[in-house]
């Protein structure tokens, strides 16, 4: 590095304090500010609102400063590009972004910038990179020592086991072939083991220094409670508990979408739509009032939320199951961003598991890439069936060891109230069971409705239309209540000890049945409450 300038303006808090106005760095962030500013390579995992931006802004400004020319910035988000320009701009750090929103004179005028060297910060969407005349603008100020540095965001995009895997991202290695000596650093906020094995392959990162944070959000509290009628469980909790309040609510659907808002509104609680079906300006409109006005609820599909940074949101609900934890993770991470307390609020329920089952098995996708979306489906639906601490198990998942909330973080709900359990071995077998014979007697397939009539030995129309009062399961299961029959039901679909199959979601065993049905899988269940549907604080305010 040629230092051109005095020491003190390519220091790091320096730079912190004069350009971002903070005093301090946080956790990591000032070592992986000087491991970066000192030329090597980074891998940084850091939950959002974690403060990644820094880790590559203040090292960019300060080799900049010491000569070193541009820092290119690789990122899929449009909003959260302009964003950051302005902001860097405003600041007096000189930055622009090229990406599909510029006419071509802006793009001209930005490649100008570029290749004079005197930008600081480029952000690029991750298809520039592919592109030969931009390769040949790199070429030119690597050629001439003026480029500082590579920063990768959202870098789980070039995990294929990810929620948000972009093709564009498999070529961001050229970046390391043909200018290995430039330091990169990657960044993410999803975490997994899988995903972080595959950024540091594709990538070839392996020589880098990995910085895991930790994905604790202590203000968050986690709750799930059993769907039973979840657009009233939602009105609840929000009456109960978040009245007021800013938050979002996801939807599967575009269409629930629209009919939660419209009836939230109906209910008294301002409400906006947000998902892929609507108009681009209806689309911003909403988003800027969610963000400009106090106490707006956004129901939304997950088309919703990268790249928002509203601190106060102060709950995020799902009334429909996620993918799997990153999402998960991702979705409710937009609650607390401030640190105050907040609430991730699901309300689950057997159809989730069945349909979130289906959209796998009917997706066009290979057995292999099949077989990876359900071992993660598993790991969720254990999370949401769990007696025991949620937080436990959600940092578990991300590999990170922990222990049960304690008071000063805004305990789970299992840990505030924990539930009571209950020995459902023999019921699974029951259930299986019932499954069985209703196979031997006609070959025919059955519901879990019919199902749970069948054990609990109730003489509908369709039982005696099919004979079924015959069966040897007829009526083995009375002493169990109907509740508890459908928690079993769930728990053993979504362990994968019965599928839920075709339009009228019959129920079917599978490879793993026969081990239930032997006795060799003990079940352990948590008791459907009456506070099921309860807000998470377990009991009324
Ligand atoms: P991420 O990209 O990890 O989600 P950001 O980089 O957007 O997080 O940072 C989240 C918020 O925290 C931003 O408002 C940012 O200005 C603020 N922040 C980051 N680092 C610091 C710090 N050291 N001191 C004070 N505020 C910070
Ligand atoms: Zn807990």
């Amino acid at each position: 590095m040629l230092a051109q300038t005095a020491p003190s303006a390519t220091d790091p808090l320096r730079i912190l304090a004069d350009v971002f106005g903070y005093a301090a760095f946080r956790g990591a962030q000032a070592e992986i500010v000087d491991h970066v500013i000192g030329g090597g390579d980074a891998l940084v995992l850091m939950p959002t609102g974690g403060g990644k931006s820094l880790c590559y802004q203040v090292p960019a400004i300060a080799r900049h400063r010491a000569g070193a020319g541009v820092a290119l910035v690789v990122s899929p988000l449009i909003a959260l590009m302009h964003d950051q320009v302005g902001a860097l701009e405003e600041a007096g750090v000189h930055a622009a972004f090229l990406n599909s929103s510029l006419d071509g004179r802006d793009a001209e005028r930005v490649e100008r910038e570029l290749t004079s060297g005197r930008l600081v910060l480029l952000y690029a969407a991750p298809e520039r990179i592919a592109s030969p005349r931009f390769l040949a603008q790199l070429d030119s100020l690597h050629a001439r020592g003026l480029l500082s540095l590579f920063a990768i965001d959202e870098a789980h995009c070039v995990s294929q086991w990810g929620h948000d895997f972009r093709e564009d991202y498999l070529n961001l290695d050229v970046l390391h072939t043909r200018y290995p000596g430039v330091p990169r650093v990657a960044l993410t906020a999803t975490a997994d083991a899988l995903t972080r094995a595959d950024i540091v392959e594709r990538l070839q990162l392996e020589d880098a220094r990995v910085f895991i944070s930790s994905f604790d959000r202590p203000n968050i509290r986690y709750a799930v409670v059993e769907k039973d009628n979840a657009r009233a469980q939602l009105l609840r909790f929000i009456g109960d508990e978040h009245e007021g309040d800013a938050g979002i609510v996801y939807c599967q659907s575009r269409k629930k979408v629209d009919e939660t808002a419209a009836w939230l509104n109906a209910e008294g609680i301002p409400a906006l739509a947000y998902h892929a079906g609507l108009d681009a300006d209806v689309r911003r409109r909403h988003q800027d009032r969610f963000l400009r006005e106090e106490g707006i609820v956004m129901v939304a599909t997950i088309a919703f939320g990268m790249g928002i940074d509203k601190p106060d949101v102060r709950f995020v609900a799902h009334l429909d199951l996620p993918k799997n934890i990153e999402a998960y993770y991702q979705e409710t991470g937009r609650a607390g961003r401030d640190g105050l307390a907040a609430d991730a609020w699901m309300a689950y329920g057997l159809a989730d598991v069945v349909n979130q089952r289906r959209m796998i098995d009917e997706s066009p996708a290979g057995e292999e890439f099949k077989r990876g979306q359900r071992a993660k489906l598993d790991a969720l639906l254990a999370l949401a069936e769990a007696h025991d601490c949620r937080r436990v198990r959600l940092l578990a998942y991300f590999g990170e060891p922990s222990t049960p909330c304690k008071p000063h973080q805004n305990a789970c709900d299992n840990c505030l109230q924990p539930p009571a359990t209950w020995d459902a071995t023999e019921a699974a077998r029951m259930a299986l069971s019932g499954v069985y014979r209703f196979h031997q007697h006609s070959g025919k397939r059955f519901g879990a409705g019919h199902l749970i009539d069948v054990l609990r030995g109730k003489a509908t129309e369709k039982v005696s239309q099919n004979g079924h009062q015959g069966l040897s399961t007829f009526g083995i299961g009375a002493g169990i209540a109907e509740p508890e029959w459908r928690a079993v039901l769930r728990q053993l679909i979504a362990l994968g000890h019965l599928r839920a199959e075709g339009e009228y979601n019959t129920l079917e065993l599978t490879e793993t049945s026969r081990e239930v049905l032997r006795g060799g899988v003990p079940i352990l269940l948590r008791r459907p409450s009456a506070t099921a549907g309860r807000g998470s604080r377990g009991v009324r305010r």
